[in-house]
């Protein structure tokens, strides 16, 4: 069975066609710069890869588009042999705590809590709507960022503002990277040989960066908040500061409250401490080189990290294995070991010859570590069409 994973965003369609349940990739691609003459499609399979540019002037043209791609290049016969189609939305917020299958209440549901991910949700309802127009009959999931996250407790995920915002404007924390965490806290489950009320905190470490705590396979905290900017340091994102940092410089400087934003969330983490990129490879060549502000970029990112663990230590009670997974989580063998530098008081030991074996998958701790650290590449996509398939 073919089972298709969708992620709109506003100028883009990524997708990958998956043949379930042996959850093998068939083809994958993405669709760029939707809305401009110079629009790029790119489809992979079978080893090959196919780039064009052309006009693409809309999201109903991309999806026209790679339909069409699949059976140009004989990678289906006809669409019908799509049976299911996963969509990828950011926010689900406190409506959803499951997957949700596309109808016109859902799809006005998700639009509705554009507010709270105004960027995202739109262009993922228009991605949507697209492909019910063109597979209708077909069943369609929106696979949601936030609710594996929904499991946190309200201690956890309340913010101590004036209860009244959380009442009236849904203020609170959601958490992201939900697929992520979930997919690689059930691989690690099943390198925990499926024990029973397991402890693991999944490091997804990428461009964007998220904690999250995980007892019995269920998230009891996290740590990205209303949006993905809370928590530690990222490529350009601050993750937390005081809010009161945003009162002295837009007094000092006069910008406003969205340009400040704009800084926190695109000019800072990586990026911002270091002056030079919000690529970890740059920032770890330059801090190989003897740059300062390249290096503490990275301390600053290990360190906060580390206080994340700490503390989701002590609300797991334990800790059976971290998982690290993402672009930098999987490769970074130095991120890893700044990481873990500050856990000796928890005796979370690696071994150094498969912490720094490239392209290494599976436990990497040292045998007289006390707790295991898995590295587990992630797979959103395989976690969408899983969702799909057990609908089907
Ligand atoms: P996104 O959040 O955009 O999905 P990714 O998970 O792809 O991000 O992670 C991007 C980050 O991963 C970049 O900072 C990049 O430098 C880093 N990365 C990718 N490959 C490697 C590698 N081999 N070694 C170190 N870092 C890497």
């Amino acid at each position: 069975m073919k089972i298709i994973a969708i992620n709109a965003g506003s100028s883009s369609l990524k997708f990958q066609l998956l043949k379930m349940p042996q959850e093998e990739v068939i083809a994958s691609g993405l669709v760029e710069k939707i809305g401009s003459e110079d629009a790029g499609f790119t489809i992979k399979y079978n080893g090959s890869k196919d780039s064009k540019v052309l006009n693409i002037p809309n999201h109903g043209v991309a999806v026209k588009l790679l339909l069409d791609g699949l059976i140009e290049h004989e990678i289906i016969k006809t669409i019908d042999e799509i049976e299911g189609v996963g969509h990828r939305v950011v926010q689900g917020g406190e409506v959803f705590n499951e997957s949700a299958e596309l109808n016109n209440v859902t799809i006005a549901a998700i639009e509705s809590l554009a507010s709270l991910a105004p960027l995202h949700n739109k262009a993922h309802v228009i991605g949507m709507r697209e492909f019910k127009k063109v597979l209708p009959n077909v069943l369609q999931l929106a696979v949601f960022d936030t609710t594996f996250h929904q499991t946190m407790e309200e201690e956890a995920y309340l913010y101590a503002t004036p209860y009244e915002w959380y009442e009236k404007y849904g203020v609170r924390k959601y958490g992201f990277h939900g697929t992520s965490h979930q997919y690689v806290s059930e691989e690690a489950i099943k390198l925990l040989d499926n024990k029973k009320d397991s402890k693991i905190i999944v490091c997804h470490i990428g461009n964007g960066v998220s904690i999250t705590a995980i007892r019995d396979g269920k998230s009891i905290d996290t740590s990205m908040g209303l949006t993905p900017l809370e928590g530690v340091p990222m490529g350009t994102r601050t993750g937390n500061i005081d809010p009161s940092v945003l009162g002295l410089i837009a007094e000092r400087e006069g910008k406003s409250l969205e340009e400040l934003l704009d800084i926190l969330n695109k000019q800072s983490g990586y990026l911002g401490v270091s002056g030079i990129s919000n690529d970890s490879r740059d920032i770890a060549k330059a801090a190989h080189e003897g740059n300062h502000r390249a290096k503490l970029a990275m301390q600053l990112q290990a360190k906060r990290i580390a206080d994340y663990i700490g503390s989701y230590y002590i609300r797991l009670k334990g800790l059976d294995a971290i998982a690290f997974t993402a672009g930098i989580g999987e490769n970074s063998s130095e991120v890893r070991n700044l990481i873990v530098d500050h856990l000796e008081v928890l005796n979370v030991k690696l071994d150094q010859k498969l912490n720094t074996t490239h392209g290494i998958v599976g436990n990497i701790a040292s045998k007289d570590s006390s707790v295991k650290v898995f590295v587990i590449p992630t797979d959103e996509e395989v976690m969408i069409a899983r969702e799909v398939y057990s609908r089907l």
